[in-house]
């Protein structure tokens, strides 16, 4: 991907400001900038841990989110998760 240079991008600034309003664009900037680190670090935290949430597969003691372990038979996050995963109907 190229970014357009010299007088290609003094007509898309252009264009952006007349869209959006020059003083809008540096709110407008730093939303856009904040949604892509929002973006970012859901992704990494996803990656981290699944959310753990309903009844355990295990004992079907209710789990709270966020939980790290079943309060009704100690299973860990990742083993619900996975139970969870493999219990599910493949078919949606
Ligand atoms: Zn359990």
């Amino acid at each position: 991907m190229s970014l357009p240079g010299g007088p290609e991008l003094l007509i898309v600034l252009v264009v952006v400001m007349l869209l959006f309003g020059a003083s809008r664009l540096p709110k407008l900037a730093r939303s856009m900038g904040q949604a892509g680190k929002e973006f970012k670090e859901g992704m990494k935290e996803g990656h981290q841990a699944e959310p753990v949430e309903g009844p355990c597969p295990f004992c079907a003691a209710a789990v709270p989110a966020e939980s790290k372990f079943c309060p009704g038979c100690g299973k860990s996050a990742d083993d619900i998760v996975a139970e969870k995963a493999r219990q599910a109907p493949r078919s949606a």
